[in-house]
């Protein structure tokens, strides 16, 4: 229920807009249609085989796996069922789950866990929450056809990115048809004849038939029997470890990932785990580096990022050098696609080091990867132009940018 079944269903979304493409590109015929449980089964049966993959790696490292709800009854002990087991660590790593709003009615909206398995698609869809995953999902359903609102409590959605990415994706996003709607919640829902009649804030109503909660994760600790052998959590209920590491507050219990709440991204998870491997066994330093994490939204157009939005530079470093440029890809000019792609870098005017580097468009995750290589090494502004483009790509626009825009701070990345 996360990172690759909603690839693939981003995958599967994106098709309608490939077909419609395709005729630019003298393609002709009756576009095809399309079947959402062929789609479900397929993607189930995916992520069966990798699970089967992950268990047996599991297995045949000689892990020993038990299925079941565990509880720790003391600081070295673990009990599952009727069995217990005891151990000089324990790491805890059970992840997060979705939360929804205390509002009426709440229970008869879904969240992501439930989209990835329902029975059938809606005609009409309300997505409440402007994060990761109300914006992914808006996409999805979007391009499956499904009418779809997005309704979002703050001024503009994607709040921490990018004021221009966000913006951009937001663009972008209305002109496919996606209906967001900006400073507006959901008070309450309620069953009516056709569907769920929601009301928001500013007192309108309308009825859909399905509405998703995209609100948070919140770390798994319920029932953990965390508290009662002394491990402390903090407000949202996120096992609090120590600044440099995965220890809680109980010597014994160890915790990272979404449970430990700094980042939910799996790639961070994994490179904690691989962190506290060598601390363990292999005599490093107990540190992981979250400096310069990318990560992309796989919106529709998606978006990738690596390092300081420009308000964020602007702040650590006073002055700085903003370099962007729009465009519409190559492909989108013999398809009439109206989409339009955004590169953003932030540059620390003194050092001349490349601060941020943003993009929305075709490929955006794949492109960020290897700037973000760029940014961990340190690359200057000189060293990315001293790079030669692969022509005709839309990634050479980031070695190609010469100019950097000018104007003073934008007012709105103060504002927020
Ligand atoms: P996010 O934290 O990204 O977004 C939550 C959204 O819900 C925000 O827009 C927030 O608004 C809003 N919200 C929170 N509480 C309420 C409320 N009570 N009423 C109305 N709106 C509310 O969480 P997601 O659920 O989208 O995703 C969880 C995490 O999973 C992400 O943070 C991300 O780290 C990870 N993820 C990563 C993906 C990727 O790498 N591509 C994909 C999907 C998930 P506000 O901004 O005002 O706080």
């Amino acid at each position: 229920v996360g990172c690759v079944p909603k690839k693939l269903f981003v995958y599967a979304s994106h098709v309608r807009e490939d077909v419609a493409d395709a005729a630019g590109f003298g393609w002709s015929g009756e576009p095809p249609r399309f079947d959402w449980p062929t789609l479900l089964e397929n993607k189930n049966r995916e992520i069966a085989r990798l699970n089967g993959i992950y268990d047996g790696l599991l297995k045949n490292a000689g892990v020993e796996i038990h299925w079941g709800r565990a509880v720790l009854i003391d600081p070295h002990t673990v009990e599952i069922g009727d069995l217990r087991f005891t151990a000089e660590k324990i790491l805890v790593a059970t992840g997060s789950w979705p939360v929804k709003p205390d509002v009426p009615g709440a229970e008869l909206a879904i969240t992501s866990n439930e989209a990835f398995f329902l029975d059938a698609l809606p005609k009409k869809a309300l997505i409440v929450g402007g994060g990761y995953i109300a914006v992914e999902f808006a996409g999805i359903w979007h391009g499956l056809d499904v009418d779809v609102t997005l309704a979002y409590r703050g001024p503009h959605i994607l709040r921490g990115f990018d004021d221009d990415i966000r913006f951009h994706v937001a663009e972008q996003m209305r002109e496919k048809g996606v209906d967001i709607r900006c400073l507006v919640n959901v008070t309450s829902i309620e069953k009516a004849d056709a569907g769920l009649r929601v009301t928001f804030t500013d007192g309108t109503q309308e009825t859909f038939d399905q509405v998703m909660f995209a609100t948070g994760r919140k770390p798994n600790t319920a029932d953990l029997g965390l508290d009662e052998i002394g491990v402390e959590l903090d407000d949202n209920g996120a096992i609090m470890v120590g600044e440099e590491g995965f220890q809680s507050s109980v010597p014994s219990i160890w915790a990272l990932g979404d449970v430990i709440d700094r980042y939910q991204l799996t790639p961070v998870a994994i490179a904690e785990a691989m962190a506290l491997v060598r601390f363990w066994w292999q005599g490093g330093p107990l540190h992981m580096d979250y400096d310069n994490i990318p990560t992309a939204v796989f919106s529709q157009p998606p978006m990738g990022t690596v390092g300081l939005t420009e308000a964020q530079a602007r702040e650590r470093y006073g002055e700085v050098d903003v370099y962007m440029s729009s465009f519409r890809a190559l492909k989108n000019t013999l398809s009439g696609n109206p989409e339009k792609t955004l590169m953003k870098l932030i540059v620390e005017k003194v050092s001349d080091r490349v601060v941020g580097a943003h993009m929305v468009g075709p490929d955006a995750g794949e492109i960020v990867q290897g700037i973000a290589i760029a940014l961990k090494a340190g690359a200057t502004k000189a060293d990315f132009d001293a790079t030669v483009g692969i022509h005709p790509t839309s990634a050479e626009e980031f070695v190609t940018m010469r100019e950097p825009i000018n104007r003073p701070e934008p007012e709105r990345a103060a504002a927020e």
